[in-house]
């Protein structure tokens, strides 16, 4: 028999364990490869929402994957946050991302754009089309990435380098569709149409067009984007060209997303699938892809004025999960063409 005093010690202690869960789903560690301003304002509004702590960790992907791998077991990241599905594809085959299970969440994600196996799941969509100059090129004499291995095209065409994930994507996806040998002659072709050495990144590739170094580039077009809500210059480079979307005769424009993964050894997944479920909340699609000049992940989602402007498009159903499979046999590909 307990006496008395005890007793009410007993009862205090299990009352605080009972209200003060120990740490336990009270604060969630993210570990972002997109810029701070581009995410963190949502992620400040998840953190009232629930009332628990958000820390954000923002670097490379490739940086925080090597994090992931270094601190093991001990890592506080809870989820990784890409923007692109290869880098969580080498997150998923290096063991450092568990499946989401949730059938309700997994469903509010369209099929290609999550891991068949639920290891990742698409927040945005991104599309890698052209940018043309206005006076230089008609949208007429535009069809689709294999017709610009035409002679026509021949040093008139900007893109960056090839160990850009954007491009080595974009090389995959057509290694999916044509395979190896066709797709690296159209890249062998390709090349000779490069109007000058590969650098810089997308929206250099616009400003270039716009200067009259070339009369087309590839690029994502939240780039553009940006720039005509960004300075004067930016704006007044950006007024100098168009949209066109490649390939929405056939099986539509190449596609990729900015996405999430529960980490492996993740101490908060409860949590972490709260995240996730809000990210993809229609009020938070409409805020991420508007912020970011991206596409939510369904149509029926309003985008900005911008957006508007480049009409809708078809978007390739390949399942982005193939990209990051081949994504080594890409590389090897776009090394043989050299493509710089
Ligand atoms: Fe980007």
């Amino acid at each position: 028999m307990l006496k008395p005093y005890f007793k009410s010690m007993l009862y205090i202690i299990l009352s605080l364990a009972l209200t003060a869960p120990a740490g336990a789903q009270d604060e969630l560690n993210v570990y972002s490869a997109r810029k701070e301003a581009l995410i963190k304002p949502l992620l400040d509004q998840f953190a009232e929402q629930q009332n628990v702590t958000v820390n954000l960790v923002t670097s490379k992907a490739d940086a925080l994957i090597q994090r992931l791998v270094s601190e093991g077991e001990n890592t506080p990241a809870d989820v990784l946050i890409t923007v692109d599905a290869g880098r969580l594809h080498r997150a998923k085959v290096a063991d450092l991302l568990q499946p989401v299970t949730d059938a309700a969440i997994l469903e509010s994600v369209p099929q290609q754009y999550r891991d068949p196996q639920g290891y990742w799941l698409g927040l945005s969509v991104r599309a890698r089309a052209f940018v043309f100059h206005n006076e230089k090129v008609k949208a007429e004499q535009l069809s689709s990435y294999e017709d610009l291995t035409d002679a026509n095209w021949r040093e008139r065409i900007c893109i960056r380098s090839s160990n850009n994930i954007y491009n080595q994507s974009l090389v995959a996806s057509l290694i999916a569709h044509h395979g190896v040998e066709t797709t690296q002659q159209w890249a062998d072709a390709f090349v000779k149409n490069f109007a000058r050495k590969p650098q810089g990144g997308d929206r250099d590739q616009i400003k270039a067009v716009a200067a009259g170094q070339c009369d087309l580039a590839v690029v994502n077009t939240y780039y553009l984007g940006k720039m005509l809500t960004g300075s004067e210059e930016e704006q007044s480079a950006a007024s100098m060209v168009s949209v066109f979307w490649p390939n929405q005769g056939d099986r539509g424009v190449h596609v990729n997303i900015s996405g999430i993964g529960i980490t492996a050894h993740a101490k908060h997944v409860e949590l972490a699938t709260k995240l996730i479920e809000f990210l993809l909340t229609e009020q938070a699609q409409q805020w991420y892809g508007n912020v970011n000049m991206e596409y939510p992940l369904h149509d029926n989602i309003d985008t900005n004025d911008i957006l508007k402007q480049w009409g809708p498009f078809k978007a390739d159903a390949l399942n982005l999960d193939t990209l990051g499979e081949l994504n080594a046999q890409a590389v090897q590909l776009m090394d043989r063409a050299h493509w710089r």
